[in-house]
């Protein structure tokens, strides 16, 4: 991790964008004048380094600092062979995608998340970084496939471990780790019992994987240039998790989605707002993305996008009508399968996870009959 501090600024955290189309939502767009000049002196490269927000975060670069420490105690890392290669997908933009549909296990070696990164002229942008330092460095090995370019800048979707253990395997070249407030806190709070849970999960095949924060706060809807790469880092709200980030990138019209796409797997819904949710996904289809590569199943595009809302949709529709007739989650959990099968060969796991989640969605449309 190089130069974490230079050049970034206090206060006034406002990265703010204008255009693409995008509708207004909760990420505090704004548009007008003055956005419109910061835009364009965004543009230029050299003001690029000026132009970050550490919102008052400074004892994040000693954090980040103290926590390059081996955590004592877990197993080391065993090698795997991770089967990993880059899917072009769009002009300089790739996808590297697990192949498996369960959670971190010594059989996927806990390779169980999709990354995406973005070839420009002054480095890659890496898009979430799989569960573990050993699983970053395979990633790592993939990028150099297609690129001797180094990865400059990581954005990490949400604090699940899946997604940003691997940020540790980038330290050498990367100059600043993007993520919101939320996920930032969290991954200090809990990133520690992450490393220690995959691997158990894997049999010891993750090991001890080193801590890298992120250290660079999105706190609204940004458009930056990365590069010479328009990107949009976008806010779902809390959809799938909170301070769930997404990429959006316009010039080739691909979103990047995290957690906030499954494209077949069914979604854990157990940490999210499912309401926020499925409005989300109608303002995603509004952007008309040729590309959606999602946090976890295959690359898909803006059909994935409509069957996901009618999935979620659908969700909500059950649990009301449950709830509209006094049942408990309990009781009502037979008759939620059933109204989703038409889904179920397109998500495997959905009923593990309908058990696993529905009490949360019970609660969260209970509230909203209260409204
Ligand atoms: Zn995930």
């Amino acid at each position: 991790m190089t130069k974490v501090g230079t050049g970034m600024t206090k206060g006034n955290a406002g990265m703010t964008k204008v255009g693409t189309g995008m509708t207004k939502g909760n990420v505090g767009m704004t548009k007008g004048g003055a956005e419109m000049a910061w835009l364009q002196r965004a543009r230029n490269p050299l003001f690029f380094e000026s132009v970050f927000i550490y919102d008052g975060r400074m004892k994040r670069l000693f954090a980040l600092v103290t926590m390059l420490s081996i955590i004592p105690g877990l197993a080391v890392a065993a090698a795997f062979d991770y089967p990993m290669r880059a899917e072009a997908v769009a002009d300089n933009v790739y996808a590297i995608i697990t192949p498996t549909r369960e959670l971190p296990n010594a059989g996927n070696g806990g390779w169980n998340s999709n990354s995406a990164f973005v070839v420009t002229d002054a480095g890659v942008l890496l898009f979430d970084s799989g569960s573990s330092a050993g699983i970053g460095e395979a990633i790592k090995n993939t990028i150099a496939t297609v690129t001797r370019q180094p990865v400059r800048w990581i954005v990490n979707s949400h604090a699940h471990g899946d997604h940003w253990l691997g940020n540790a395997a980038f330290a050498d070249s990367v100059e600043g780790i993007f993520a919101t407030a939320e996920v930032i806190d969290a991954i200090e709070r809990d990133g520690a019992g992450w490393v220690g849970r995959f691997d158990r999960m894997t049999g010891g095949v993750t090991g001890d994987s080193v801590i890298l924060a992120p250290d660079r706060s999105v706190d609204r809807e940004t458009e930056l240039s990365l590069g010479g790469e328009t990107v949009v880092f976008m806010l779902s709200g809390g959809s799938h998790s909170p301070g769930d980030l997404m990429l959006w990138l316009p010039r080739v019209k691909v979103l990047v989605s995290g957690d906030v796409v499954y494209s077949d797997r069914m979604p854990s819904t157990n940490a999210g707002d499912l309401r926020q949710w499925i409005g989300m996904l109608d303002r995603l289809q509004q952007l008309q993305p040729r590309v959606v590569i999602p946090g976890h199943g295959a690359v898909t595009d803006i059909s994935g996008l409509d069957r996901l809302h009618s999935l979620l949709s659908q969700l909500w529709a059950a649990v009301e009508e449950g709830v509209d007739e006094g049942l408990s989650d309990f009781e009502m959990l037979p008759r939620v399968s059933e109204s989703l099968a038409p889904f179920r060969s397109h998500y495997p796991g959905l009923d593990e996870k309908l058990r696993r989640d529905l009490s949360h969605v019970f609660l969260q449309v209970e509230a909203a009959a209260f409204e």
